[in-house]
């Protein structure tokens, strides 16, 4: 009988929340809980009869029982006392953290008093660790004894070495600590490919290798599968920490070159801006101060969805009943927004030139940006960040999953199955996008060598139109619902043009890693939006392979639909135009002819609607081209004439 080997999963031990991935055959994935939730939060209480809780449910208990809720736990582990005091640290928890006397260690020990239960930060960090094992074990219907567990660059030995501790604690053997900003690199597959046919990686283990700079586990040779030396910054900005490391990539080893960042900076801040706008406002129109801590909690709430829309739109509506006999009432925009959290954004960026400074590297040597956290969703954020870095930064995954991702893809590489999926020299599978009617229309042929680009030229179908959605898709078939959407995205806010006017140049670039930059540019007024894809995640090799065959099997009667498709948005395209034309100047045609036309635009809409022999509809659409030449003729020279005068 064969053993069935051990599942090894990743997991992103967070200050604010806890996240556990694996790979399978179709790449990283992060293990969801019951509720659906990919995450839970890193807050723990106990219940009045004397239960552990964790999560959601430990969260909103924080508003009524501060003192018995313990949240960002990671502040604390691995610190002693004294250190925890001078550094500030214990000031602010709403918890009591007390000195633990020790007759082993050499240091004081700092640990978290809930209502006379004394627990260590590990003790704490390994019940968040249970649950997240639970979770998998659901998943997986099996035991999970493994896990390789995350950590930020700049913890020390004893942070690490609490961190193996919660593990253990846990039930879990923690076979490897990974710096956070190397799970990053990994999500995205930077430095993946060593590890191709199954190789695992060396065994040993970063928390023995001291603190920054540090040397990460082999994990692949660099990016684009050469060896040779690659170099990655990843920006981390979260909700209360942020962090900028520098990483070198030589020969399949990670190295950290440097690491900057500042352990209370994050999007806590941004949202205090809009709660002291609101407050100071609110004073200002109704007299009133906005103190109640029930209300401040509503209201950080609050400000924390206006943030996110934020990201989103270019305005959102602030809208609180105060209780007074009108509410409080603005609408804020982005720019505003912007130019309040500016401050806190340039601290971050000054971290960026420090890191690269410390690093002795300029900006041009770095070859890829990936950015992780919440709050790196914020378009000011993204913006400074390629400024600084002169490189558009990697924003395909969710950066609140990609260090589980990434602690997952390392999982996957020393349990010894790393696929092959996402480490392709070529594009599997052809890229396009949705045109009208729904075909596909590719940019990028399947089999085309990376790194590549393509650029197409659309347009409008309707007068006016002030949006654009653009699905982009992969597959051979000639369809769009026969192929699969990796995202989509809207160019907003075109002026209004007549149909066919505006000019939308969209440009797909495949970079070295495989990853997908789709933009789109409105030529003329340079309005432009664009989206970010892995195209290979959720893609076995035996689908790319039956999607192959496919589109051999239905090659015939997919050519006849899109040719359909093609006529038809032609035919709708031309009737229209006639119709414009007949507007214009049908009142200087003799009647018989102006009927003659009206009736052939409704005769070959109708045939259009109706008919589905593309033979027959293309010899229609070219009469009718031949009949309403006059028509255009005669729309020429009057639109020539009123040029004259
Ligand atoms: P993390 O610590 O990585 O979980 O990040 C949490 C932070 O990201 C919180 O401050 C969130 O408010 C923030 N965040 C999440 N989504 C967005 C968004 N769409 N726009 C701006 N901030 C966001």
């Amino acid at each position: 009988m064969t053993e069935r080997k051990d599942i090894i999963v990743g997991i992103d031990l967070g200050t604010t929340n806890s996240l556990v991935a694996y790979c399978d055959e179709t790449g990283p994935r992060i293990i969801a809980d019951e509720q659906g939730d990919s995450c839970i939060p890193s807050v723990l209480t106990f219940s009045p009869d004397g239960q552990v809780v964790i999560g959601c449910a430990a969260k909103a208990h924080a508003v009524e029982n501060p003192t018995a809720t313990v949240f960002s736990v990671k502040r604390l582990m691995g610190k002693g006392y004294e250190e925890l005091l001078a550094e500030g640290e214990i000031a602010q928890l709403p918890y009591t953290v007390i000195k633990r006397v020790t007759d082993s260690a050499d240091r004081d020990v700092a640990a978290v008093d809930l209502n006379g239960s004394v627990l260590t930060p590990p003790e704490i960090s390994a019940l968040i660790l249970r649950q997240l094992k639970q979770q998998a074990e659901t998943y997986f219907g099996r035991e999970v004894r493994k896990a390789v567990i995350t950590v930020p660059a700049y913890f020390d030995d004893a942070q690490r070495q609490a961190t193996r501790d919660a593990g253990q604690i846990a039930g879990l053997d923690v076979v490897r600590i990974v710096n956070e900003p190397t799970a990053a690199a990994l999500a995205y597959g930077l430095g993946v490919r060593g590890h191709l046919n199954g190789t695992a990686g060396p065994s040993d283990d970063l928390s023995l290798m001291g603190h920054c700079p540090s040397t990460e586990p082999a994990s692949g040779s660099a990016s684009g599968g050469q060896a040779g030396e690659s170099v990655v910054a990843v920006y981390d900005l979260g909700g209360g920490t942020f962090d900028v490391s520098v990483l070198r990539l030589t020969d399949g080893v990670y190295e950290v070159l440097s690491t900057h960042g500042n352990t209370h900076l994050g999007g806590d801040d941004f949202d205090r801006q809009i709660m002291n706008l609101v407050q100071r406002e609110v004073r200002e129109q109704f007299g009133v101060d906005i103190a109640s801590p029930a209300i401040r909690q509503a209201l950080r709430h609050f400000a924390e969805q206006i943030k996110m829309r934020l990201s989103r739109d270019s305005s959102a509506v602030l809208e609180i009943d105060i209780g007074a006999s009108e509410p409080y009432r603005r609408t804020i925009t982005r720019e505003e927004f912007e130019t309040m959290i500016s401050p806190w954004v340039e601290r971050t960026i000054a971290s960026c030139s420090r890191a690269l400074a410390d690093a002795r590297l300029g900006p041009e040597r770095i070859d890829q940006v990936v950015m992780v956290g919440g709050s790196t969703r914020i378009p000011l954020v993204r913006r400074r960040v390629e400024e600084v870095f002169g490189r558009r930064p990697y924003t395909a995954l969710n950066p609140d999953e990609v260090v589980a991702l990434g602690a997952a893809v390392q999982a996957d590489i020393l349990g010894g199955s790393r696929r092959d999926t996402l480490l392709l020299d070529v594009i599997p599978l052809s890229l396009g996008i949705e045109t009208m009617g729904g075909a596909m229309g590719k940019l990028i042929l399947r089999n085309t060598r990376i790194p590549c680009q393509a650029t197409e030229r659309f347009s409008t179908f309707v007068d006016g139109q002030s949006s654009v959605k653009i699905n982009v898709l992969q597959g051979e078939r000639e369809l769009a619902r026969d192929c699969r959407s990796l995202g989509e995205f809207e160019l907003r806010g075109l002026p209004p043009m007549p149909a066919g006017i505006p000019k939308i140049r969209v440009t797909f670039l495949v970079d070295e890693n495989g990853i997908l930059n789709v933009s789109a540019v409105e030529e003329r007024s340079g309005i432009e939006a664009g989206i970010q894809i892995i195209p290979a995640h959720g893609l076995t090799a035996a689908e790319v392979r039956r999607m192959e065959i496919e589109s051999i099997e239905h090659a015939r009667e997919d050519m006849t639909a899109h040719w359909l498709i093609d006529l038809r948005n032609q035919i709708a395209f031309d009737t229209q135009k006639t119709e414009d034309m007949l507007a214009k100047v049908g009142e200087q045609m003799p009647a018989p002819e102006r009927s003659a036309v009206t009736t052939a635009i409704a005769e070959l809409r109708t045939l259009a609607e109706t008919c589905s022999d593309p033979r027959r509809l293309q010899q229609a659409l070219d009469d009718f081209d031949r009949q309403t030449v006059p028509l255009a003729e005669r729309a020429i020279t009057a639109t020539l004439r009123a040029m004259d005068t």
